[in-house]
């Protein structure tokens, strides 16, 4: 039995999933609903909790922001490849690790072989998407497996109905203890919410670091320390610990 989640504190220091934790994993990349309350709840955390709400996600910075319009957030993309810190300054994207190329050419030959799998290319990293045909699974892992190996400093990454290759440098971890390390998150306690593999990484860094950790959905094992069944129920917690906050706000 989990043990409860903790009250909201206003030292809390959010760290959000997108996919499969604020929004419902949808059939295509690219068909997200998002609901409607949504960027006027992440809003209102973002100000009750002074700036120290983060978007971590494998999408790059401009979908995450075209998903949550008119809301504009710090965030981590690409897996902590592309990471903007303050409101608005647009970040710079370092340059992939060499052997992309191949990776490309290898995993665009293989989706174009096969019906049902899509290649996603993010330009710095390629996901295979193979919703559209469950079964190929393991070879669409197989097919990355390879190209990664073609080239130094790739890993293979599972997320739900997807495998994607990615410079091996970055993962949500990582980019939840650059943002840590900034003077504004100082003293934080941060709390990371993720639903798949691709955020174990994540799971564990704020368990080290004290924080709290939360799996939206699914029964696999994981790192985490509390689950919250669905993406709906996700979101109204956040609506109870942005209450909670402003009552507390009201209360000093
Ligand atoms: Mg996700």
């Amino acid at each position: 039995m989990p043990s409860p989640l903790p009250e909201p504190d206003a030292n809390w220091a959010l760290f959000l999933d997108f996919d499969g934790t604020l929004a419902e994993i949808a059939p295509t990349p690219d068909s997200v609903a998002v609901n409607g309350k949504l960027p006027a709840l992440l809003e209102r955390l973002q100000r009750t909790l002074r700036g120290a709400v983060v978007i971590v996600s494998g999408r790059p910075l401009d979908q995450i922001d075209r998903y949550l319009a008119p809301a504009r957030l710090k965030a981590a993309g690409l897996h902590g490849w592309q990471v903007r810190a303050a409101g608005d300054a647009e970040p710079s994207l370092p340059d992939p690790p060499e052997g992309l190329d191949k990776i490309r050419t290898a995993l665009r030959a293989f989706a174009d072989s096969e019906d049902g799998i899509r290649l996603e290319d993010k330009g710095i990293s390629l996901a295979l998407h193979y919703r559209a045909a469950p079964d190929r699974g393991p070879d669409c892992r197989t097919a990355a497996e390879r190209a990664a190996a073609s080239a130094d400093d790739y890993e293979v990454l599972d997320g739900k109905m997807v495998v994607e290759v990615k410079p091996a440098a970055c993962d949500k971890g990582k980019a939840i203890e650059t943002f840590l390390a900034a003077p504004e998150f100082a003293g934080r306690t941060p709390i990371f919410a993720g639903d798949d593999r691709t955020d174990e990484h994540g799971f564990e860094t704020v368990n080290r670091l004290g924080g709290i950790s939360i799996r939206v959905g699914g029964a696999r094992p994981t790192a985490a320390q509390h689950r919250i069944e669905t993406v709906d129920a996700f979101r109204k917690w956040l609506d109870t610990v942005a209450d909670g906050l402003d009552s507390k706000d009201d209360k000093a």
